[in-house]
C-alpha cells in the first residue's frame, strides 16, 4: 500500500499501481471500479487505460473527498463503469454503447445514510467549486429521504468544460415515465 495522495494525477498509471493504493485522504484504487453488480454478475469492470484512472481519481480528489470530510465515512454505490458493467446495468444488448460518464470515470453515484437524497444534492451544488452535471436521480419522499442517488460528474481540463448543470430524474406524473428535468428537486413536485 502506497500513499499516492499526493501524487499527480498525470503520474498515475495502471501498472504501478495496487488496489490499497491511497488516492485521497479516505480513497482507495478499489473503490473506484468496485461494483456489486460486477462482482456478482462475473463482469469485469478493471480500467481500461490511464485516462479512465486519472479521471476516476480527480473525482475522488474534489467531490468524493469533501463529501467525506463533511458527512463522515461513506463507500460510493459506482464511479468507474465499463462498457460490459452499463450493459448489464442497463439490460442492454451487446451491440450497444453507452455515452455515460460513468464509462469514462468521471462520474459518481452517492447516497449518505440519513442525509436526504435531495439535500445530498443541494448540498453539493452550493458546496463542490467545481463539477459537470449534479443528477438528482430517482428521489421520491413517498418512498423514504434515502430513495434514490445522487450523480455527480467532474471532468477533467482535456474532457472538456465542467458546465455546473443541475438536472434531476423524476417520474412525470401523468405519463408516469421518467424524464429529466432541470433543478434539483423531488419527484413529487
Ligand atoms: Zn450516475
Amino acid at each position: 500500500m502506497t500513499d499516492l495522495t499526493r501524487t499527480k494525477l498525470e503520474s498515475l498509471s495502471l501498472q504501478k499501481l495496487d488496489p490499497l493504493d491511497l488516492i485521497a485522504p479516505n480513497f482507495r484504487v478499489y473503490e473506484l471500479t468496485r461494483s456489486e453488480l460486477a462482482s456478482r454478475a462475473g463482469v469485469d469492470n478493471r480500467f481500461p487505460g490511464d485516462k479512465e484512472l486519472q479521471a476516476a481519481v480527480n473525482l475522488a480528489r474534489k467531490v468524493l473527498q469533501p463529501l467525506r470530510a463533511a458527512f463522515g465515512p461513506f463507500t460510493p454505490n459506482s464511479v468507474y463503469r465499463s462498457q460490459e458493467l452499463e450493459r448489464a446495468l442497463k439490460h442492454k444488448p451487446k451491440s450497444w454503447l453507452s455515452t455515460s460518464q460513468h464509462t469514462q470515470g468521471c462520474a459518481c453515484d452517492v447516497e449518505i445514510v440519513g442525509k436526504s437524497t435531495l439535500e445530498l444534492a443541494q448540498w453539493a451544488a452550493d458546496n463542490l467549486p467545481e463539477f459537470d452535471q449534479i443528477i438528482c436521480e430517482c428521489f421520491d419522499p413517498s418512498e423514504g429521504p434515502n430513495s434514490g442517488w445522487v450523480h455527480i460528474s467532474l471532468k477533467l481540463p482535456q474532457q472538456g468544460i465542467n458546465r455546473k448543470q443541475l438536472l434531476s430524474y423524476v417520474r412525470d406524473a401523468k405519463s408516469g415515465k421518467w424524464i429529466y428535468v432541470q433543478g434539483l428537486r423531488a419527484a413529487a413536485q
